[in-house]
């Protein structure tokens, strides 16, 4: 049936330049337009319900309505609706949500700058580091390692610290050879056969100081780490791999920076993803969650030998030239505010630990087991399930076969958005406030959509 000409996907296809999407594809696909939530739930503009596995982009914490930062957000664009930060100008939304901040910070952190998105953080936090070190008088120490499979965003800088080699290739980055990367920290794909978690994570440790040996200590800044990668597909650290990485840092001054975009505010069972992993991060950044994704902010907290490093600057190489027309903007600042007061009545801590372990029991129990299935890995609130080709030597299934965009789309036929990561890893990040009742709901509905995906593959010769 052709949509009428005045439909939504018609006007989406002839008017709107989509992220992350294929440009072709979608002119004959078009969208899938979603018109209210409720909940974890959201509707398309045809009436469709659907259980949100991903919290949108790892963010929605809050679900798809919340009537407290309604009036947070109304409220404050009645009372100050712009306001801004440069030259010592401020307001209260913006010092109240950098107090609330620092207090729950996972180590002793000095100051918080606000951005509006995790690119534009991790930028921002790129170039502290980088004006710290010229302010320090060692303008040869800026090289920024990230790691493979690592997701820091996609502005030029973000972009190069990302360690996805289809995203660089396609926009020549990383931007120059100041950006390294080390391995993915993935026991199942990367461990040699036997090779313990222990073991594993000191082979990497040890690689990260040959990598910083290689380069130069005197030439190296900073390290950038998800605690929990996530775009990447879910990949939780093996046992001991940061304490390990953490001490080859430390010996050759090296900074840490925690990119808690993902990991912040409950997502891994603790407040911090840092906290679950024993990370003590010299600058951390955080974003989505923190205002539930209402509204878009950012924040990098730095601790207090960066911000002394960043104070004397000014008599030394001039003034902190660096912010955003909306750093702290009132609104978003003023919606934080009323999420992190949120997270705190309703436990949000112990919410996430409490769900995500069914979550991560159920995933197990469910689809452990099935032949499609190489590997389910995840922590609180966050998982993947790692479609394969061969169980038992981890083969992964020819990406042309697009297996995993497969059953995201017969998932949302089944009521599920979810998304196809690389290797056909399946993310599952809903939103904070799921109840064990609506997991237990989306893996059904998931699993509906697992059947009809094996039935299809194996009718196909692929499975
Ligand atoms: N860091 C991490 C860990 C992320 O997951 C993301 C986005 N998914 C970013 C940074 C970039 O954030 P944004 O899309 O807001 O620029």
């Amino acid at each position: 049936m052709t949509p009428p000409r005045n439909s939504n996907a018609v006007r989406d296809i002839a008017n709107v330049l989509h992220p992350y999407t294929d440009h072709r594809a979608h002119a004959v696909n078009g969208p899938l337009v979603i018109s209210r939530g409720e909940g974890v739930r959201v509707f398309d503009d045809q009436g469709k319900e659907y259980i949100e596995a991903m919290a949108g982009l790892w963010c929605a914490s809050l679900g798809f309505d919340n009537k407290r930062l309604v009036d947070a957000a109304y409220r404050q664009m009645q009372k100050l609706p712009f306001y801004h930060g440069f030259t010592a100008k401020s307001h209260e939304p913006m010092i109240d949500l950098a107090e609330m901040l620092i207090e729950r910070a996972p180590v002793p952190m000095s100051k918080v700058f606000f951005a509006n998105s995790g690119s534009e953080a991790n930028d921002t936090a790129v170039k502290m580091i980088w004006y710290a070190n010229n302010a320090m008088g060692r303008p040869d120490k800026k090289k920024i390692i990230g790691r493979l499979k690592g997701y820091h965003g996609i502005t030029i800088a973000s972009g190069s610290i990302t360690g996805l080699p289809a995203n660089h290739k396609m926009f020549d980055l990383p931007v120059s050879d100041r950006f390294i990367h080390v391995s993915t920290p993935h026991h199942y794909h990367g461990a040699n056969p036997g090779e313990s978690e222990e073991d594993f994570a000191t082979r990497l440790a040890e690689e990260l100081d040959q990598v910083i040996q290689r380069e130069g200590p005197e030439t190296v800044a900073a390290f950038f780490a998800e605690p929990a990668m996530g775009a990447g597909g879910v990949i939780v650290p093996p046992a001991t791999y940061f304490e390990k990485v953490q001490a080859v840092l430390k010996k050759h001054d090296v900074l840490f920076v925690a990119d808690e975009v993902i990991c912040g505010f409950g997502r891994t069972g603790s407040y911090w993803g840092s906290q679950t992993f024993g990370i003590t991060p010299d600058i951390l950044v955080c974003a989505k969650a923190l205002s539930a994704s209402f509204l878009p902010i950012s924040a990098v907290m730095v601790n207090d030998r960066v911000f002394q490093a960043l104070a004397d600057g000014s008599a030394t190489i001039g003034t902190w030239g660096h912010g955003f027309t909306y750093s702290g903007h009132p609104v978003p600042a003023a919606v934080a505010v009323e999420t992190l007061k949120i997270y705190d009545e309703m436990d949000i801590v112990g919410h996430a630990k409490r769900v995500g372990g069914h979550m991560q029991k159920t995933l197990r129990a469910r689809f452990a087991d099935h032949p499609l299935v190489g590997e389910i890995r995840g922590i609180g609130l966050v998982a993947a399930m790692e479609l394969v080709a061969d169980k038992a030597t981890h083969r992964n299934f020819d990406p042309g076969a697009k297996v995993g965009p497969r059953l995201a789309k017969l998932a949302e036929g089944e009521g599920v958005i979810m998304r196809a990561m690389v290797n056909d890893s399946m993310g599952f990040s809903p939103p904070l406030i799921i109840t064990e009742a609506e997991v237990d709901e989306m893996i059904a509905r998931v699993g509906r959509a697992l059947d009809a995906l094996t039935v299809q593959l194996r009718r196909e010769s692929i499975a």
